[in-house]
């Protein structure tokens, strides 16, 4: 072929290329994954013919992806089929530049660009958002096949003339513009490939003319997912995790699917470690096209409590030039949901089953998870139901039932009861061990809302906090007929605002607790975590103090208040019996606590 054959893109293709230079503006990046993808699909052809004995290959499979800083040109080159001037003439002049024409006349306006899942379809013609001149050097591997050289600029001309390629397969060569210079920088373009690139089936070299590189592909071709689970370790998916989120703690646990038909999608989930209990609850869940990265956590496709996940999803039955809409009522990512969790709520049973203290000794660390997943998704609630651990504040990690069984015959039927600070309370923590309560805890940020959740299940627990209204819990069946001197005495003393009840607790240690009603306290908690809501109050707390009739310190204090001579001194004890039961509630204000100090330095002196 010594003819040069020139070609103008057709009127009404011409716009093409103003389009789609401005077209993803912000997702420029994605030319390169077009073209190195397109040169593992070429690879993966030829492999295909070698494998049905049409074509014979000799040499390694390879993709180098080069950079001329002098030139100012990037080079991605493979040795796949190659091309013959037909073929580009029908696959680069016509498919693929009606295939952008469609593409774009499909999506555009519709936000840019961002309705197309990644951003998918655009092809070989994306290297026009980079480049001003894209040049073809290629050879086909058919047999006697001639050459081709096609170069075309961004105004839509082309020339295809004879080619000067020895070796089969094709080069596609970029003439980088001014204003995208940047595509001219090593460590950038060495970024993009790790993150689009860095799972394609096919080696990648990244080399820059005159710089001493390391011959070692930028990728790995033969990703975790894909490979048997039964031929990999621990160490293979530990090993795995870190590098891909540069997160240096070992994940809770992991687990790898692998969807068969009609799903057919394959992944790695998992569990990461927080950092710390309030740390932000933030996943990464990357979303790959046949080892092509698409993007991060694509809310469409990935479910949302599993956004809290980290890990890969392999779909190559993901539609990916549909519309963002037409994926969430597709119904594709409920199967997947279901598939994850079916999953996730088998291998936490499993441990449950064969490796409890295992399980145990994660269970911090996944609790979040857990709560969160429970309140989104009836479906795994039902399934883990029976094997939700509560801490106790002993340290011990019961089930539900087993909890209930412990505590059988004392407390209240289906009751659990719990601490949210048990440093803080463990006064009450030891009010409720005299009588043989455990009390769990639940001093995590998704706690409230995880039990309020909980409540309003069939055949739901009770939760009530230590330092609830204890009525069963902590009375005695005594009653005790109230003294009025008591009662004039405490009420003179705590603030405004707080109910004054006596009763007879069974054990005689503490002097006065101060209680609160658990639905209120709860609801305004719940509240607080939404921040404000304009015509939603959030409700005060209604504390009240338990003066105990039946202890011995409550008995003097009663006797010294019904003296006339002795009422100051009642006065400063009851004031201090309050202050102490403040302490064990919670933390005190600045006047409670230089009020606290004093007063007990003053009751030294009196000793
Ligand atoms: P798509 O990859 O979605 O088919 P593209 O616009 O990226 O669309 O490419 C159009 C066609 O050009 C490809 O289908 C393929 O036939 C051909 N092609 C592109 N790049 C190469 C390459 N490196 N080697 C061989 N053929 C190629």
């Amino acid at each position: 072929m010594s003819e040069v054959k020139k070609g103008g893109i057709s009127v009404e293709t011409q716009n093409i290329f103003p389009v789609i230079k401005r077209w993803l503006y912000s997702d420029k990046d994605i030319f390169l994954r077009e073209l190195v993808s397109n040169a593992c699909d070429a690879v993966t052809k030829m492999k295909r013919l070698v494998s049905l004995g049409e074509a014979e290959n000799e040499e390694e499979y390879r993709i180098t992806v080069t950079l001329d800083r002098e030139l100012k040109t990037l080079t991605v080159a493979d040795n796949g089929i190659g091309m013959t001037e037909a073929e580009i003439d029908r696959y680069i002049n016509q498919i693929a530049l009606s295939g952008a024409l469609e593409f774009i006349e499909k999506y555009e306006g519709e936000d840019g660009g961002a309705g197309i899942i990644g951003h998918f379809g655009l092809g070989f013609y994306s290297a026009f958002m980079v480049a001003g001149t894209v040049e073809i050097d290629t050879l086909s591997f058919e047999k006697d096949a001639a050459a081709a050289h096609w170069s075309c600029t961004d105004a839509g001309e082309y020339e295809m003339t004879a080619g000067k390629k020895t070796s089969r397969g094709t080069a596609v060569i970029l003439h980088i513009t001014e204003e995208e210079a940047e595509y001219l920088e090593a460590g950038r373009l060495r970024a993009i490939l790790d993150k689009y690139c860095a799972f394609m089936p096919v080696p990648i070299y990244f080399s820059q003319v005159g710089v001493n590189g390391e011959d070692k592909p930028v990728n790995d071709p033969e990703p975790l997912w894909l490979r048997n689970p039964s031929e990999l370790t621990d160490e293979d998916y530990k090993a795995f995790y870190k590098k891909l989120f540069h997160d240096e703690r070992d994940p809770l646990f992991y687990i790898h699917v692998n969807a068969e038909f009609p799903l057919n999608f394959k992944g790695i989930l998992y569990f990461p470690k927080l950092r710390d209990e309030y740390a932000p609850l933030e996943g990464q869940v990357k979303l790959y096209y046949n080892q092509v990265f698409v993007a991060d956590n694509i809310k469409e496709v990935i479910p949302e409590y599993m956004m809290l996940l980290r890990g890969v999803l392999d779909c190559p039955e993901l539609p990916l030039n549909v519309s963002r809409s037409y994926l969430q009522e597709s119904g594709y990512v409920t199967k997947i949901a279901q598939h994850v969790t079916k999953k996730i709520c088998d291998k936490l049973t499993g441990l449950f089953n064969t490796d409890r203290p295992r399980l145990e000794s994660i269970w911090d660390d996944l609790k979040p998870f857990v709560e969160y997943g429970v309140t989104r998704d009836p479906k795994f609630l039902e399934r883990i139901r029976n094997i939700l651990l509560y801490k106790t504040c002993d340290g011990e990690y019961l089930t539900s039932s087993e909890y209930f069984e412990k505590n059988e015959g004392r407390g209240e039927e289906n009751t659990m009861y719990y601490a949210s600070d048990p440093l803080r309370q463990v006064g009450y923590i030891e009010l409720f061990r005299d009588q043989g309560i455990t009390v769990t805890v639940m001093d995590g940020p998704m706690d409230p809302r995880f039990l309020s959740f909980m409540e309003m299940q069939e055949g739901a627990v009770h939760y009530v906090r230590i330092d609830s209204d204890m009525d069963k819990v902590l009375k005695s069946e005594e009653r005790a007929e109230e003294n009025e001197a008591l009662q004039t005495l405490f009420e003179g003393v705590v603030p405004e605002g707080i109910t004054v009840k006596q009763e007879v607790m069974k054990s005689g240690k503490t002097p006065a607790i101060l209680t609160l009603s658990e639905e209120k306290r709860r609801l305004g908690e719940i509240l607080k975590q939404y921040g404000e809501i304009p015509g939603i109050k959030i409700p005060e707390n209604e504390e009240t103090l338990v003066l105990n009739r039946n202890c011995p310190l409550i008995a003097r204090i009663t006797a010294l208040a019904e003296k006339e001579s002795s009422a100051e001194k009642a006065k400063t004890l009851a004031r201090q019996v309050y202050l102490i039961a403040v302490i064990a509630q919670r933390s005190f204000s600045r006047d409670e606590l230089r009020e606290f100090i004093d007063s007990s330095i003053d009751l030294l002196y009196n000793a």
